[in-house]
């Protein structure tokens, strides 16, 4: 008898409001393959941006979920309960860690004297012991000048090399936040994920999450980033450019919503799904024809 495919996705929405049409995207595509997997569809609030958060917009995505027929498996998780989980991981990382002083202008500055267009890559300044007289502000690991590739189910191979395209990146700030690369990898392994399904937004983050992941011991899940949805000016969706919730309460969210997000995503579904239900059948043999089986 052959072993049941083990699979476990998540959704893992930031509460800095409710759920718009981009985020909604990310949803259907992770539920659409957990479910046309067979497996596992976990929900996890990554609320460790505490400036970012606002009251009450995990509620209202709990809710826009279940009106939208999207029932997660076991219990939510709120990144901000889990905490000394981070803090373990951060302590296994030890040496491959440093402590650094530099404020947002130093690096900016630093870069100029250095010639460097790109406008992320941290300098190194601290990486062999902090200037005299300052006090750290984080904790960067060091990132080896490497090459890290891998498969993505939709895009196909993605390579990064993570001294020049990222440089040494922040865990965990001074005044308390967890960076959402630890946080992130940490809680994909203890909860057992094994195929993240997330907007293109974030496949510039793989490459440090498997490189995390290689430093903590922890298995590498496989990927599939979806096109991100844009607004008429071509940005990203979000409440900065903002972008509506999907959900009004009382809007019809199988017309407005879950068919247009269908469509972006290229599943060949009918107009005329009558319900809910009827939608998400549709879509998750619409999703195995697209993407499990081809
Ligand atoms: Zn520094």
């Amino acid at each position: 008898m052959q072993a049941k495919q083990v699979y476990t996705g998540r959704f893992a929405p930031s509460p800095t409001g409710p759920l718009h049409m981009g985020s909604l995207v990310a949803a259907m595509a992770s539920y659409l393959d957990a479910r046309a997997h067979d497996g596992q569809w976990l929900l996890r609030m990554e609320d460790l941006d505490f400036d970012r958060n606002v009251k009450g917009a995990d509620q209202h995505i709990i809710a826009s979920l279940q009106r939208s027929g999207m029932q997660w498996d076991g219990e939510v998780t709120w990144q901000s309960h889990r905490q000394p989980l981070y803090e373990t991981a951060l302590q296994e990382l030890g040496n491959a860690l440093y402590p650094c002083s530099c404020s947002r202008k130093e690096i900016a500055d630093s870069r100029l004297r250095l010639g460097e267009t790109a406008s992320q890559i941290y300098p190194g300044t601290c990486r062999n012991g902090l200037v005299a007289g300052k006090t750290a502000r984080a904790w960067r690991l060091c990132v080896p000048d490497q090459v890290y590739a891998f498969e993505d189910r939709l895009a196909g191979m993605q390579t990064q090399n993570l001294a020049i395209e990222v440089g040494d990146f922040v865990l965990k700030r001074a005044d308390g936040f967890w960076a959402y690369q630890l946080a992130v990898v940490v809680d994909d392994a203890a909860q057992g994920i094994t195929h993240v399904v997330r907007g293109a937004d974030l496949i510039d983050s793989t490459a440090r999450q498997i490189y995390l992941q290689e430093l903590l011991g922890l298995p590498t899940p496989a990927y599939l980033h979806v096109p991100v949805v844009t607004n008429a000016e071509g940005e990203k969706l979000s409440k900065q450019t903002g972008a509506l919730a999907f959900d009004r309460g009382d809007n019809d969210v199988l017309h407005e919503a879950l068919l247009p997000a269908a469509q972006f995503l290229g599943l060949k579904m009918a107009s005329t799904v009558e319900d809910i239900p009827a939608f998400w059948r549709a879509a998750i043999q619409a999703w195995k024809e697209k993407i499990v089986l081809k």
